[in-house]
């Protein structure tokens, strides 16, 4: 089956699928973007990734490309063309194209893309072995709570962590404390079993995902506490973990090379991850 791709206002083959040379989004990253999982057949937290993307679109004053029931038809549409049962949609919003110049363009049309691939399931051994994460210093802008397609403090994180053979860069602001992931939430449980995130302020993505595992954690009755932590903090954790809508929620084991409690997946980090299955699952 070959992929199609939705492109400002058509569906079109991917590998011929493009945007303008003056797209803002190609020029000044003046853009965002969602990813979305779809599972067997159904979209995995739909209402808070839109809800979001509205968000990051008000906050850079970009206009809505369409309203949400005309999105969510696009979105299925590009979900059957390209015959994906389990993977992940993603839609990304520019300014539009308009001749370079820094300041808003009168008349750009905000431009939006949509595609969508199937993914192989995750290697399993990820979840039952646990991942190593290095840390990083955080060189980020002070908006990281917008999804903004300018990544590539993002992208030179992860490149180092993969050179170091870890799967993610936990990335360490100039109080020490760590924000997040290149692309993922970063949490901690402590010695007496409380679930450590960040809150979610302009130093982190709010993530989907994030806020599905507090649901559980709230469910559950665990304790939570939204607050920063340091690195010296998270080595020394019972367990560590971190989230996303691509990873779901991945055992951190290793940071800097050093074990988090005795190296392995910790309990109730695997009993998040678990529910968190559930709820993805049965997100239909
Ligand atoms: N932080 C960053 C920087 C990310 O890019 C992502 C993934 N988009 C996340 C956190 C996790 O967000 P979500 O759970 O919504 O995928």
């Amino acid at each position: 089956m070959s992929r199609i791709a939705y492109v400002a206002g058509q569906y079109v083959m991917h590998r011929q699928a493009a945007v303008h040379i003056e797209d803002r989004g190609y020029q000044f990253a003046d853009g965002v973007y969602e990813v979305i999982a779809v599972n067997r057949g159904h979209l995995v937290d739909e209402a808070p990734h839109l809800a979001r993307l509205h968000r990051s679109l008000a906050e850079l004053r970009i206009a809505a490309p369409m309203v949400d029931g005309a999105l969510q038809i696009v979105i299925r549409e590009v979900v059957r063309r390209n015959g994906v049962d389990t993977g992940i949609v993603y839609l990304q919003v520019t300014r539009g194209a308009a001749p370079r110049e820094h300041a808003f363009p009168k008349a750009a049309k905000p431009t939006l893309v949509v595609t969508a691939r199937r993914t192989r399931p995750p290697d399993p051994r990820l979840g039952e072995d646990g991942i190593a994460i290095i840390t990083i210093p955080d060189i980020r802008w002070q908006r990281c709570d917008i999804k903004s397609v300018a990544l590539i403090a993002n992208v030179l994180g992860k490149q180092q962590a993969r050179e170091k053979g870890a799967y993610e860069a936990w990335q360490v602001d100039r109080a020490g404390e760590i924000t997040e992931g290149t692309s993922t939430n970063a949490w901690i449980v402590t010695a007496d079993g409380t679930v450590v995130t960040r809150a979610a302020d302009t130093a982190i993505l709010n993530g989907v995902t994030r806020l599905a595992v507090f649901d559980i954690i709230r469910r559950e009755g665990y304790r939570l506490e939204e607050r920063p932590f340091t690195v010296a903090e998270a080595k020394a954790a019972r367990e560590a973990f971190l989230t996303s809508t691509t990873a779901d929620l991945l055992p951190v084991v290793r940071i800097d090379g050093a074990p988090v409690g005795e190296g392995r997946p910790g309990p109730l980090g695997q009993q998040l991850r678990a529910a968190y299955f559930a709820h993805a699952g049965a997100a239909a």
